[in-house]
């Protein structure tokens, strides 16, 4: 079976995880997809699969006999998708021979546009697919689901030999749980990739290093007609507090390697106030420098209205990869290979982000991520082609060949 194929069967099993549950996987629908997928690797020989009760999915592909010494490789892939354009039944569509132009998405009234994603021009001629316009297509992350499973076809049928294999399937990425409860050792993999990325030949290793902050205020409210020198307004402080920040580096002003601070949402009155934001840094020092620019302002803030008037709390969230990946460089350098002998041109670009693959690095797992083919993911405007899939296919199956060929 070819991945669109697969992929047009797994987006039609809806799988959006619940932000709002405590449960694990957070909704049970996931276990239908990871069910199907154990049944069609059972159905291929691989016979060491299991779904586990919190719907990770584990299976490994015997090495080719004389490759058992070779080092364990590892694909991953999520099976949840976003909540949001995802309330009813998803309807792929196929547009062959797609003319790079404007293309209206089913009946919805909405138009996949050139104007909106101007690398479309580059896909005339590509076989597009979509979904009908009212739902996202679940391409994020199904295309890299459908492309481990065509890999692992592949070597189930002995085209080419190979070490041993792990693949995984694991719930609730989007909600930033997949790596949560992932099980190592039933993994087994050496070091991995996460099939997660958008074009085919994306190769992503970077990630930001990310904290939130959190600064409450506590204002002296008295009636305003007597507040001289008295009254301190703790919904002021905090406007002040936000007007210390640098105004050039918000999200919207920044792209690449600049890193942020982004205000989440504000509230108060003049006895309380509370703002939040999130600092994002790729660079480990700057990013501390942007944890102790907050510091410094808190306590600025303390000492010009009043000792306890601002408490400030960092909580850090995730590390940048590379720092890991920086002891497994082979992992960048054989992907790169592997783009090439597939005919992809590869696109290492830094995320603005993080992925399960970088909490999965700091667990000890080494897992840079590989593009799928898509584009657009989480809105109704989400789109991959065939050839962006075929190729992505493509890429995995040289570095199982590489590994295979070249052991560490
Ligand atoms: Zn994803």
């Amino acid at each position: 079976m070819n991945p669109v194929e697969r992929l047009l069967k797994y987006v039609t099993i809806r799988t959006p995880s619940d932000e709002c549950s405590d449960s694990v996987p957070s909704s049970a629908c996931q276990f239908e997809l990871a069910q199907h997928l154990h049944r069609e690797l059972f159905t291929m020989g691989v016979t060491d699969v299991k779904v586990d009760t919190q719907c990770y999915l584990y299976a490994h592909i015997p090495p080719t006999p004389g490759y058992e010494d070779r080092p364990v490789l590892g694909f991953i892939a999520h099976l949840d998708t976003v909540s949001d354009f995802c309330s009813h039944r998803i309807s792929p569509e196929i547009h062959e021979d797609y003319d790079g132009r404007d293309l209206p998405l089913g009946t919805s009234g909405r138009i996949l546009s050139p104007e909106m994603f101007p690398h479309l021009v580059g896909l005339k001629g590509r076989t597009l697919i979509t979904s009908d316009g009212t739902t996202i297509l679940g391409a994020d992350d199904k295309a890299g689901i459908a492309e481990i499973m065509t890999v692992a076809e592949k070597l189930m049928a002995g085209e080419i030999p190979h070490g041993p294999v792990s693949i995984a399937f694991t719930p609730d990425e989007e909600i930033g749980m997949g790596a949560e409860h992932f099980d190592l050792d039933e993994f087994g993999a050496d070091f991995a990739y996460t099939l997660d990325g958008d074009t085919e030949g994306e190769i992503q290793y970077e990630n930001f290093n990310a904290a939130r902050a959190v600064f409450d205020i506590q204002g002296v409210n008295v009636h305003p007609g007597s507040a001289k020198d008295v009254m301190v307004n703790a919904s002021l402080v905090a406007m002040e507090i936000n007007s210390l920040l640098p105004p050039s580096e918000t999200p919207r002003e920044t792209e690449g390697y600049e890193g942020f601070y982004h205000l989440l949402d504000m509230k108060g009155d003049v006895s309380q106030a509370q703002i939040r934001y999130i600092i994002r840094d790729h660079d480990s020092s700057r990013f501390e420098q942007r944890k102790d620019l907050l510091r410094e302002i808190a306590g600025a803030m303390n000492r010009k209205w009043g000792r306890d008037t601002v408490t400030l709390s960092i909580t850090d969230q995730y590390r940048n990869m590379s720092e890991i990946i920086a002891d497994s460089m082979h992992l960048i350098e054989n992907a790169k290979k592997a783009c090439d002998a597939a005919g992809v041109k590869p696109l290492i670009l830094p995320i603005r982000g993080g992925t399960d693959g970088a909490q999965l690095s700091f667990k000890g797992l080494p897992c840079p991520n590989l593009g799928t083919g898509g584009h657009g993911y989480h809105g109704p405007y989400e789109h991959i082609t065939a050839e962006g899939m075929e190729a992505s296919c493509r890429i995995a199956l040289e570095l199982v060949r590489i590994y295979a060929e070249s052991p560490l």
